[in-house]
């Protein structure tokens, strides 16, 4: 398996970056993961778009042109022989000598990895995912994919320690922002799939912009809305989505039965909307 790094192809087991780039001193850098679906890069051009806009809220500088970029992500997958998984793609502020502000001559640093996943297990599917609660302790911009992750990565280990697979976070008025890694997603008494309107206070899932696309298509009746830890607790359905996890249904919620406590049916609607339209991507 091997690694793209400032440059080069790699072996992934010792490809590494320098001590003093900032994406390790600071976090200063962003992050795209590029679901890898039947040997195709789903929806790639939403997530370039996004990448160059996390970079540009941050000033940092687009490491290589988005063609040049694309090649990059197609040898690695053929030199990885990758079918099914993901490509991660990271750009920090490059290497510099440690001191806060912008470095004046730095070259952005780019780093691609890619992994192989199997699909979603047959028990997932069929029981749905337990989600508990946290306090949402990010920042006021959480709509930049940067790798600062930190209250993302507590708010899952919270989650593994209480047996759940994702923690939805919630802020200072009791409203549900969004998972830690996923988008959340509920689905009310009168069938209304709800989701977070994409603020600064959530990242704009690329899976999220694609589902909405579809729900609209099918004439679901949708609302982009805050919604509270009651109210989901309360849902006919919920669901959570992400470019690794797709659509996957949540039945509980911090211990709560979410409706029946079996995946809810528009859901399984969605997951089937979502894989037939991978299904009809097309390599380029
Ligand atoms: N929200 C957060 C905080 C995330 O980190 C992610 C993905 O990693 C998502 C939502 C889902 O976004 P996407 O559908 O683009 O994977």
């Amino acid at each position: 398996r091997q690694a793209y790094v400032n440059g080069r192809y790699q072996p992934h087991s010792d490809a590494a970056v320098h001590i003093e780039d900032r994406g390790y001193q600071f976090a200063d850098g962003v992050y795209e993961v590029v679901p890898v679906y039947n040997g195709i890069l789903v929806d790639e051009d939403l997530h370039f778009d996004r990448l160059d806009r996390s970079l540009a809220e941050l000033q940092i500088e687009e490491p290589m042109s988005r063609p040049a970029l694309k090649l990059v992500a197609r040898e690695l997958m053929r030199r990885n022989g990758l079918s099914n998984g993901f490509v991660y793609m990271q750009v920090t502020r490059g290497v510099a000598p440690r001191d806060h502000k912008f470095p004046k001559d730095s070259r952005p640093a780019l780093v691609l990895t890619t992994r192989q996943m199997k699909p979603h297990s047959p028990q997932v599917l069929a029981e749905g995912l337990k989600v508990i609660t946290v306090t949402d302790q990010r920042w006021d911009r959480c709509d930049i994919k940067s790798v600062s992750l930190l209250p993302n990565v507590l708010g899952k280990q919270a989650a593994a320690e209480a047996g759940a697979y994702e923690a939805w976070q919630v802020d200072g008025d009791g409203m549900v922002t969004e998972g830690t890694s996923t988008n959340a997603w509920i689905v009310t008494g009168d069938n209304k799939v709800v989701t977070r309107d994409a603020t600064h206070s959530i990242l704009n899932g690329i899976t999220r912009i694609t589902l909405l696309e579809l729900i609209k298509a099918e004439g679901y009746s949708l609302e982009e809305r805050s919604f509270s830890v009651a109210e989901a607790q309360e849902a006919r359905e919920a669901f959570l989505t992400s470019s690794t996890s797709f659509v996957l249904p949540v039945t509980q919620l911090d211990g709560k039965p979410i409706g029946n406590g079996h995946p809810g049916i528009l859901t399984g609607k969605l997951r089937h909307h979502y894989m037939d339209y991978m299904q009809t991507l097309r390599k380029s």
